[in-house]
C-alpha cells in the first residue's frame, strides 16, 4: 500500500495555518475530481494554461490570469515579466541582465525570505524608507518594478498601497503584490488589481485549497503575456517551474469551488471553535486562552491565543508545541514564544477541533 504509515510518517492534525512545511492544505473533492479528470487525457498544455487563465481571470474580475507552481514562482515570473515587457530579449540572458532594467524597489519593511524568488532573475532589490520622497527620487530608468508584501510585512508605517500605485504610475512602473496567503477574504482576488497593482499572487495551495504546488498571477495582459515564452511547456527561466495539466485544472476547480463558498458559515466555525476553545481551556490552572484576530498571515479569521505559566503547567510553550507534535493523534500548533501558542481553526477538518480540545485538557493539565 502506497500510503504515509508505509513510509513511518504519521499523518497530523494542522492547528497552525495553511504552511508549506506541513502541507498547505487539503484539497476538496472537487479539486480531487478535476485532477482525476485531467489525468486522463493527453492536451496541449500552453492552449490549457491560456483557457484555464481566461476562465480564472473572468471569474475573478481580472485583465488576465497564470498559474504558476506556488507564489514563490509568480513572484520569481512576475520579477522577469517586468524585464521583459520592454526588452523580450532579456529572455536568453536571465540571470545576467545588468543590461536591462533590473531594480525592483521594495520598502524596508516588506524585506522578508521570499526575496530570493525576485533575486533569482538576477534583479536586485533597492530598499527605501516609507516615505513617498524616497519613492520617488529612487526611481530611474532602471526600475523594473516595486514589490509590495501583503501581510505580517505590511504596517502602518508604509506608504500606502494606492500611494505607492499612484507614484509608479507616473512613471509607468508596474507594482506587484504579493498576497500570497492573503485569503480570506475572498474580495482580495480583484482587489489589489482593482486598485491599480499591475499583477497580484496568490497561493494556490493555502486558502485556495488548490494543488499545494500552484500560484496565482492576476493581473495584466501584457506582464502575463511576457513570461509564456520563457514558461514551461517553453523553455526559459520559467521551464523549472513546470505546471502539470492536473494543477491547472485542479487550480481551477479551487477558484470555482473558493467563489461560491459559503465565507459567512466558515468563519461562524472558526468563530465557534475559538470560543469553544477558551471555554475548554480557561478553567485550566495557569492557563489563558483568548481570541486573537486576524491570525498570524493578516487573514480575517480568528484564531485562539493560548498563554501559560510554566510554573503552573509544569512545562513552557515550546515544550507542550513538541508534546502536540508528538501526541497520538499528532498535532501541528503554531507557536509563538516560550509562554505562548495559537490553535488556528482555519485547516481543520470538522471534528477535529475536539480532537485538538481534548489533546489540550490532556497536555495542559498535566502538571
Ligand atoms: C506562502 C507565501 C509565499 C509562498 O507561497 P507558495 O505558494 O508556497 O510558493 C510567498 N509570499 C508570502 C507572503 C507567503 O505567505
Amino acid at each position: 500500500m502506497t500510503d504515509y504509515q508505509s513510509l513511518g510518517i504519521r499523518p497530523m492534525i494542522n492547528a497552525y495555518a495553511t504552511v508549506t512545511k506541513y502541507g498547505g492544505s487539503l484539497m476538496p473533492p472537487e479539486v480531487l475530481a478535476a485532477m482525476h479528470a485531467a489525468a486522463g487525457d493527453f492536451v496541449d498544455l500552453a492552449l490549457l494554461q491560456r483557457r484555464v487563465g481566461e476562465r480564472i481571470a473572468r471569474l475573478t474580475g481580472n485583465e488576465a490570469a497564470y498559474v504558476t507552481s506556488g507564489a514563490a514562482a509568480a513572484i520569481m515570473l512576475s520579477a522577469a515579466a517586468c524585464v521583459l515587457r520592454e526588452r523580450p530579449d532579456a529572455a536568453t540572458c536571465f540571470p545576467r541582465i545588468a543590461s536591462f532594467k533590473d531594480e525592483a524597489i521594495v520598502q524596508r519593511g516588506h524585506r522578508n525570505q521570499y526575496d530570493f524568488a525576485v533575486r533569482q532573475t538576477g534583479m536586485k532589490f533597492v530598499e527605501i524608507e516609507p516615505a513617498p520622497a524616497a519613492l520617488r527620487a529612487t526611481i530611474n530608468e532602471r526600475s523594473a518594478c516595486i514589490f509590495w508584501f501583503q501581510g505580517n510585512m505590511t504596517s502602518a508605517d508604509d506608504i500606502p498601497l494606492e500611494d505607492v500605485i499612484a507614484i509608479a504610475d507616473e512613471s509607468d512602473i508596474p507594482v506587484i503584490v504579493d498576497a500570497a496567503a492573503q485569503l480570506p477574504p475572498v474580495e482580495n482576488l480583484s482587489r489589489f488589481t482593482k486598485m491599480g497593482a499591475a499583477l497580484a499572487i496568490f497561493s494556490g495551495g493555502k486558502d485556495l485549497r488548490g494543488p499545494q504546488a500552484t500560484g496565482l498571477m492576476l493581473g495584466r495582459r501584457d506582464l502575463i503575456d511576457a513570461i509564456r515564452p520563457i514558461s514551461s511547456p517553453n523553455h526559459g527561466l520559467g521551464r523549472p517551474l513546470k505546471v502539470g495539466k492536473e494543477e491547472m485544472m485542479g487550480l481551477l476547480a479551487a477558484v470555482e469551488r473558493y467563489l461560491k463558498l459559503d465565507h459567512d458559515a466558515r468563519a461562524l466555525y472558526c468563530e465557534d471553535t475559538v470560543k469553544m476553545f477558551c471555554q475548554s481551556l480557561n478553567p485550566l490552572a495557569g492557563v489563558k486562552a483568548e481570541r486573537a484576530f486576524p491570525n498570524e498571515a493578516g487573514q480575517a479569521l480568528p484564531w485562539c491565543r493560548v498563554t501559560v505559566d510554566p510554573a503552573a503547567v509544569g512545562k513552557t510553550a515550546e515544550e507542550l508545541v513538541q508534546d502536540f507534535f508528538d501526541h497520538d493523534p499528532s498535532i501541528a500548533v503554531s507557536p509563538l514564544n516560550d509562554r505562548q501558542f495559537h490553535l488556528n481553526p482555519m485547516t481543520l477538518n470538522p471534528g477535529e477541533e475536539l480532537v485538538v480540545r481534548d489533546a489540550c485538557l490532556q497536555l495542559l493539565s498535566k502538571a
